[in-house]
């Protein structure tokens, strides 16, 4: 088996406030691929970070009262501090704003681009809204407003650097649309190639320090200009490899790499798809292979804001519901191209329907049934290859139908998550536990066993065939679920483990969430 090196990047939120269940979503995808390449053997980095230097980050500071560095570090490290309700196996992280390996890639970045003729300064006046960090030009606003914020965005005008962006068209076009550079789903990749084939304008990557209020990265070679806060942030993703510091990690994670994969949400694309290859291009690196696209969660039918109301808690919601019911509903729900809806209701829902009641009982009766009818002691699967013999009469059919959903998730799964497809990916986990409750539910081993207790030698071996065949599925589950829910995956694989010739006594896997 070949072993890729693997690199997956989040996006690195910006510390303006504390985090909301959307970024959490971000965050689930992005572990859930790290945790399926590495049962597939793969080498894999899983990076995170938080985005620092923004101007946003700066005026937050000030309506808090709190001086900028104290008020980005402590909301900083309550986007750190949901690595573990969510259990993130994140490699490493970086924030931009306190990091040494951060300042000194960006500035080579910078070189880099400056000695491939790309950065120019020149007058510039437009409009900028400072919750994007984005310039917008007349066009592209909703009734004079940003169509990401619904705010009126700020008139700008100075001596800027700006990045020769419009050099770059047709290379990007042609990567993106060979499908070298993959954007993921192919509506968002539409998306980008027809904003790239509407004409490619440079743009600014500098701001006058005043405007940043001394905030940020200064432009090498010229202190009286800040670096663009999106290209100090995009920096992150090569800068956290040591781009600047260390080139061994570089070339194993970036230059050397099989996979560069970058998830972001549908608001960034530009920046992920355009900008930033087009800056890897500048300066000679590689590019991403891949850039998996995101939508946004709602709350209760409404976009999550602070002002709003309306933000969710991720770390609260794993307090009340714990960790499997939050990335089962993140994973579940969540559509490969569009929004979804979060509520308590719907997140209750799909995990006492899915988990408590499908998962969890199909092991709990599962188990139950080896101890009850055979003292805790499974049979082996009987069979060559542990596939079990046909079973006599209808059973048979059945039998074959778990088996065959065991058999067949593991490459669902592959290709589920190829395509970035959640739902799909967890889906094939599902359809054993479907199938396989509904074998125990036909098949009805506690009228085997009493046949069995009252002298029918057949039923006790259909009764062995049928507990092998669901356990065997139980152990599938606990596989095949880990990458998705890894905590519920080690309980469930647990229940399966035969210690001096006996299971575990028979514990729950998942806890009902509704009141009864
Ligand atoms: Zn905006």
């Amino acid at each position: 088996m070949t072993r890729h090196h693997v690199y997956i990047t989040t996006t690195i939120p910006y510390v303006n406030a504390r985090p909301h269940v959307g970024f959490a979503l971000e965050l689930v995808q992005a572990d859930v691929l790290a945790r399926h390449h590495r049962r597939r053997g793969d080498h894999v980095r899983l990076q995170a970070g938080t985005d620092d230097n923004a101007l946003k980050n700066v005026q937050a500071a000030e309506r808090a009262g709190v001086p900028v560095q104290e008020f980005v570090d402590r909301n900083a490290a309550a986007f750190v501090a949901l690595h573990r309700p969510l259990t993130l196996s994140v490699d490493d992280v970086i924030h931009t704003g306190r990091d040494p390996r951060h300042r000194a890639g960006v500035e080579r970045f910078w070189r880099a681009c400056e000695a491939s003729g790309d950065l120019y300064r020149k007058h510039y006046e437009g409009l900028y809204c400072v919750g994007c960090e984005q310039f917008y030009a007349p066009a592209e606003l909703d009734d004079g407003r940003c169509p990401e914020h619904g705010t009126t965005p700020q008139r700008v005008a100075e001596e800027n650097w700006f990045f020769r962006l419009s050099r770059y068209a047709d290379r990007l076009h042609d990567l993106i649309e060979s499908g070298r550079l993959r954007v993921e789903p192919a509506e968002r990749r539409n998306e980008v190639l027809s904003f790239i084939a509407g004409g490619l304008e440079d743009f600014s990557v500098s701001r006058s320090v005043a405007r940043a209020r001394g905030w940020g990265i200064p432009v090498p070679g010229d202190p009286g200009q800040v670096i663009y806060v999106w290209w100090d942030a995009l920096g992150n993703y090569l800068t956290a490899l040591g781009y600047g510091t260390d080139d061994a990690d570089l070339r194993r994670w970036w230059s050397a790499a099989d996979r560069r994969v970058h998830l972001v949400g549908k608001g960034v694309v530009r920046f992920h798809a355009v900008y930033w290859p087009a800056m890897l291009l500048s300066a000679g690196l590689p590019l991403p292979t891949e850039i998996l696209v995101h939508g946004y969660l709602t709350a209760d039918g409404r976009k999550i804001s602070k002002s709003g109301g309306n933000t969710v808690d991720p770390t609260a919601l794993v307090d009340a519901y714990g960790t499997d019911a939050v990335r089962w509903w993140l994973l579940r729900e969540v559509p490969r191209v569009g929004d979804a809806d979060f509520t308590h209701d719907r997140l209750i829902a799909r995990a006492d329907d899915e988990l408590a009641n499908g998962a969890g009982n199909l092991v709990n009766r599962v188990i139950s049934m080896i101890h009850r009818y055979r003292d805790g002691r499974p049979s082996a699967l009987p069979g060559p290859g542990g596939r079990p013999p046909a079973l006599p009469g209808s059973d048979g059919r059945l039998g074959d139908e778990v088996v065959v959903a065991c058999e067949r998730a593991p490459a669902l799964v592959d290709a589920a998550l190829g395509a970035f497809d959640f739902r799909a990916a967890t889906e094939a986990v599902r359809a054993i536990v479907d199938a396989a409750n509904r074998f125990v539910n036909q098949v009805r081993p506690w009228e085997l066993a009493r046949a069995e207790r009252a002298g029918d030698r057949d039923a006790g071996r259909r009764l062995d065939a049928v507990l092998a065949v669901s356990l065997d599925a139980c152990r599938t589950l606990g596989a095949e679920l880990s990458p998705f829910l890894p905590d519920a995956a080690e309980r469930v694989a647990r229940q399966c483990v035969v210690v001096d010739g006996r299971l575990p006594a028979p514990s729950p896997v998942f806890a009902r969430l509704a009141r009864r």
